[in-house]
């Protein structure tokens, strides 16, 4: 998942006790294979009226008739298809809200994400800013929402981001990457159907499952780490391994893989990611490299950190044969590593989750520079 939840609010004060952070939870969740047949069900009783009508936000890939006609649409319901190629952005968030007021004369029953990380990220940005004044780079950071989003369903069709479960939409703002975190962000329903998982291509099934283990080992090795997020970690790793490392029936690894996702994504909930998110990110920013890859090309050198994580991550590129891409920053000038370092650096939690309060002493600019140039 992209992620950054945190636990700013989980620090001791000299005065109080351990605040102890009180986070949202998706309240209805169907999973199954062919699940995706019950939506029009679900959707149903939360029709506001024939003039509000439900806005499908869904990856491009899926731009065909066939898949058309198996959403339930009804009155003046709407589908926009959006490419994925990019990570979401706040200026795209914008335009979608603006385009959405300008056409409706009411506020929509609600919007649908149907996609990866990136649509799902999307549809929670959109109903959150169809709901609140102001532009989508004003929300980037912690509890910044005032009022509830409109009501949204995330319908994730690749699994591994957790952005299913998370209380998090990571943008890619004009300053930075960072998410709108907020209770409100989380998905009000999400509906998981492994079948939607069949058609995606191997490298990114690999990129975005390996998002989850990444989640999995940086949680699981943190210092945030309390049971609550170790019941989740370790459920999801033990999927992981299932999934990349035993030979199971196709299906089966569908099923595994989507739970893996959801339980990865609860695990960092209510901990952190660690050193390949905040290195990731900074990737990101500069170079715009989608977030399962990126988090691979990082991941790969940081054995000093994650050596056991690591040897697995070894494992499971043999044993599904890929190859990264090599030489990503070799041609990067000394403003754009800078870039990069303080983007990574400004992801406070999540070095102190990795490394402990004193982070600052072990991760120096320079250190960080040098893990970058492996890349
Ligand atoms: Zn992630």
């Amino acid at each position: 998942m992209k992620t950054e939840n945190n636990l700013k609010k989980q620090q001791t004060s000299p005065t109080r006790k351990t605040m102890y952070k009180n986070f949202p939870m998706v309240p209805k969740v169907i999973f199954g294979s062919g699940s995706f047949s019950q939506l029009g069900d679900v959707l149903l009783p939360m029709r506001k009226s024939s003039e509000a009508p439900f806005i499908f936000l869904v990856d491009d890939f899926f731009e065909n008739g066939e898949f058309l006609s198996t959403l339930p649409l009804m009155f003046n319901d709407e589908v926009i298809f959006i490419s994925a190629d990019e990570e979401p952005k706040t200026a795209q968030v914008d335009a979608l809200v603006l385009q959405i007021r300008q056409k409706y004369d009411e506020i929509p029953s609600g919007i649908i994400g149907i996609g990866g990380g990136t649509l799902l990220d999307l549809a929670k940005a959109v109903s959150i800013l169809l709901n609140n004044k102001g532009l989508a780079k004003d929300y980037q950071g912690w509890d910044l929402v005032n009022h509830p989003a409109l009501y949204h369903v995330g319908i994730p069709t690749i699994s591994g981001t957790g952005a299913e479960v998370s209380r998090t939409t990571v943008l890619l703002g004009p300053e930075k990457k960072l998410g709108i975190n907020s209770d409100f962000t989380t998905f009000d329903q999400v509906l998981l159907d492994p079948d939607f998982t069949k058609t995606v291509p191997k490298e990114q099934w690999f990129y975005t499952g390996m998002d989850c283990f990444i989640h999995c080992v940086e949680s699981l090795t943190g210092t945030y780490l309390n049971a609550f997020s170790q019941s989740y970690g370790e459920k999801a790793m033990e999927l992981c391994m299932e999934v990349y490392l035993n030979d199971l029936a196709p299906e089966e690894s569908r099923d595994k893989l989507m739970m893996a996702s959801w339980h990865g994504g609860m695990s960092i909930a209510y901990s952190q990611v660690g050193v390949a998110h905040a290195m990731s990110y900074g990737l990101s920013y500069l170079l715009g490299i989608r977030h399962g890859i990126g988090n691979c090309l990082v991941f790969q050198h940081l054995e000093e950190f994650y050596p056991e994580g690591v040897r697995l991550f070894n494992k499971m590129m043999d044993k599904h044969n890929i190859v990264l891409p090599k030489g990503i920053c070799a041609d990067l000038s000394q403003k754009d590593f800078d870039v990069m370092v303080n983007v990574s650096m400004g992801l406070e939690p999540l070095w102190e989750n990795a490394l402990g309060k004193d982070w600052k002493k072990i991760m120096t600019p320079e250190r960080l520079q040098a893990l970058y140039q492996k890349i």
